[in-house]
């Protein structure tokens, strides 16, 4: 197997994969949605709430706040031998506001400089003049399988490699395909009258060019071992350590297997 990154950086991360089985690929694509674990809030205790919306509606809404996550310093939920929550499995957030304001995801205090909401700009609760809230939110480390709210990306999808062909003897260099093609893969270069493929791995594999093409010139196929991958990052992990940490949760996975036979 083979792996070449394509683009990285804080948020987003594109790679090629080769030599792989597609079930593979799927199954590291399920693990980075839903086993890769991350930090969101789990309990909340309502001290006071004076605001016009439900306990339930402002927790549910706390709970979606993604928030940055330190992997190697949080002890996972269920393994802690604490029993509930404590300095080792939890990160304690207060809120706290007095209206006439909204309260955001910025005004979330958190005991621990690691942990903070990803955005400070999520609006939480809109505060009428004289009504207050206090409240203590208790962030633990879950999985997507569990709830959503524990799933680090906002995307994560593959597709197969696109390959092209272009057969030189029916195309008329009539140009329609590179006019056709909403993604800006093909060039039509006037001085050599020619048709080129400039932006291979833009192609979404729609097959337009190909089904208008008058002389059926064009061959629109996908690879069946090579694959890119998008993972984007709602910002509680960066994407390489969501794919490092899927990795691994796949090898352990094989190794059970291992063992089992
Ligand atoms: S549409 Fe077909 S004939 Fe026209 S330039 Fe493209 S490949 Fe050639
Ligand atoms: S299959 Fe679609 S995206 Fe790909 S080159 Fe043809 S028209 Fe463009
Ligand atoms: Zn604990």
């Amino acid at each position: 197997m083979e792996i070449e990154i394509i683009s990285q950086d804080n948020q987003e991360l594109v790679f090629r994969i080769e030599g792989v089985e597609v079930s593979l690929v799927n199954a590291l694509r399920r693990i980075v949605m839903v086993e890769v674990p991350t930090l969101a809030i789990e309990e909340v205790l309502f001290l006071k709430n004076e605001a016009r919306i439900f306990d339930e509606a402002l927790a549910h809404r706390l709970g979606m706040v993604p928030l940055t996550t330190d992997l190697e310093a949080i002890t996972p939920r269920g393994e802690c031998d604490c029993g509930d929550h404590c300095s080792r499995c939890s990160v304690s957030l207060t809120l706290k506001g007095k209206g006439p304001k909204t309260l955001y995801s910025g005004d979330l205090e958190s005991s621990d400089p690691q942990v903070k909401p990803v955005l400070d700009t999520i609006p939480l609760v809109k505060l009428q003049k004289g009504e207050e809230v206090e409240l203590e939110a208790i962030a633990q480390l879950g999985t997507g399988i569990e709830h959503a709210k524990w799933q680090p990306t906002t995307t994560c999808a593959y597709k197969n490699y696109p390959q092209i062909t272009i057969d030189q003897d029916k195309c008329e260099a009539c140009g329609l395909c590179a006019q056709q093609c909403p993604r800006g893969v093909y060039f039509f270069d006037e001085k050599e009258n020619k048709i080129q493929v400039v932006d291979l791995e833009n192609c979404s594999m729609c097959r337009t060019c190909s089904k208008d093409c008058p002389n059926q010139a064009i061959t629109v196929e996908g690879l069946g071992d090579k694959f890119i991958f998008r993972i984007e990052s709602d910002g509680s992990l960066p994407p390489w350590e969501i794919l490092t940490t899927a990795c691994d949760i796949l090898f352990q996975k094989a190794e059970k297997i291992l063992d089992y036979l």
